[in-house]
């Protein structure tokens, strides 16, 4: 069964997919948070990659905690973890979020998708999903990514004919 987000954690997430969607060709101070969402939509073996990068910020000193707090949820106490500092601060918040997605409980690490139009590029991360996630944005999203993977493939082809001829 799914684990459900804490509203905390749903804020960390939005935060973070809309401040790499802001500022999506710039180079950007919280460590390298365009590049680790681009390896988690990419393919398996660069999320596998990544967590070993991810557990070595994850262990460094400024990277926020995360405290043990006895709470009262509905009359009955439970023992909860909690972000202990403010995560935003410093580049922790964007490594906690990136660590969420990869949390396989969550469900979310299938859904965080690029956006194929060369033009957007845009990720996307539906936090109360149905359905299969939608990579594109929109209709215009989708044209211009059709567009483009079709003349990949061509030049692809032409290359691989390239070589075929060199080959002889
Ligand atoms: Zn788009």
């Amino acid at each position: 069964m799914r684990l459900p987000l804490r509203n905390y954690e749903k804020q960390l997430l939005k935060t973070a997919i809309d401040y790499v969607n802001d500022r999506i060709d710039k180079p950007i101070k919280e460590g390298n948070l365009a590049d680790w969402f681009d390896r988690i939509a990419r393919s398996v073996t660069e999320r596998k990659a990544l967590v070993a990068e991810l557990n070595e910020v994850l262990q460094q000193e400024d990277i926020v905690r995360l405290a043990p707090q006895l709470r009262e949820v509905r009359g009955r106490l439970r023992l909860e973890y909690v972000l202990d500092g403010n995560p935003y601060e410093g580049r922790s918040w964007a490594v906690i979020a990136t660590a969420l997605i990869l949390d396989e409980r969550y469900g979310l690490t299938n859904r965080l998708k690029r956006c194929g139009n060369p033009d957007c590029r845009k990720f996307k991360l539906d936090l109360n999903p149905h359905g299969r996630p939608r990579r594109n944005c929109n209709k215009t999203c989708q044209r211009k990514a059709e567009a483009a993977a079709s003349a990949e493939r061509s030049r692809r082809r032409r290359e691989k004919a390239k070589r075929q001829k060199r080959g002889k």
